[in-house]
């Protein structure tokens, strides 16, 4: 048996919000060094560029390590980089062409992303400061607490919000580009469909804690909830087993693989 504290692949179907994972000491991402130093950093950083400029910065370190990895791999097949770059240049890779339903639920996911976004700017001055201490002084709620609950539902939103079309674009090109051999369930389109499932349902749920606390929003706050509810349905009309994969560590036994 295998006696390691990192579950195998737990990485691959997250969110990928290592500072909120209760797995973040048996994941090879979440407790790389690496990651660490950035989220550090980016607490730390003054502004939005400064935090822009620590994530491309994480991420070139990334991809360069990743560059490496593949240079390596070619090497032991027995073929030199440049005779890899030939083959690409000279065989270049046509991916099948989606249909208009994987379309249509593509333009869906990423622009519930952008419209997030202008939902914000337009409510904004329901969030300033003198309508927070209305809010605070008519709830029954400690307000430190009610604070929390408000930011802590807005950062689910904001996390999620270009995280679900990411991984539907991931879900829809892994379907399109599958091996025969592919297992029929735990491959990686289920898993992809499975947690844009997980962060569409976390995003429904945070809408709501906001529409409680808003009411004069909750009409806008159903149209967002109900688009939500629309990229849910198309990714289950694409992916009817999504939520039969089992997620590595998150749907499987805490204790695995040490027992
Ligand atoms: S499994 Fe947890 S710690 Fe690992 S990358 Fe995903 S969110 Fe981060």
């Amino acid at each position: 048996m295998i006696n390691t504290p990192f579950i195998p692949g737990i990485y691959n179907y997250c969110d990928r919000w290592c500072e909120r994972c209760e797995y973040i000491n048996r994941c090879h991402i979440g407790s790389d060094d690496k990651v660490l130093q950035m989220e550090l950093k980016m607490e730390l950083a003054e502004n939005d560029e400064e935090e822009q400029n620590i994530i491309f910065d994480h991420l070139k370190n990334s991809l360069s390590d990743v560059k490496n990895l593949i240079k390596e791999q070619i090497e032991i097949s027995g073929k030199s980089w440049q005779e890899f770059l030939k083959d690409i240049e000279e065989n270049p890779y046509v991916p099948p062409a989606p249909t208009k339903h994987q379309e249509d639920l593509e333009s869906l996911a990423l622009d519930y992303g952008k419209w997030v976004s202008e939902w914000r700017a337009k409510n904004n001055s329901y969030f300033q400061e003198e309508n927070m201490m209305a809010l605070m002084l008519s709830s029954e709620k400690n307000p430190e607490r009610l604070i929390q609950e408000i930011n802590d539902a807005f950062q689910v939103i904001q996390y999620y919000q270009f995280f679900i079309g990411a991984k539907i674009h991931r879900m829809i090109h892994g379907k399109l580009e599958h091996w025969e051999d592919d297992d029929p369930i735990q491959n990686d389109w289920h898993g992809s469909a499975k947690i844009s499932i997980v962060a569409i349902e976390k995003s429904q749920k945070s809408w709501l804690k906001l529409s409680n606390f808003f009411p004069d929003l909750a009409d806008s706050i159903l149209d967002n909830l109900a688009w939500l509810d629309r990229v849910k349905r198309g990714v289950l009309k694409e992916v009817p087993d999504a939520l039969g994969f089992v997620r590595p560590g998150f749907d499987t036994n805490a204790n695995y693989p040490m027992d």
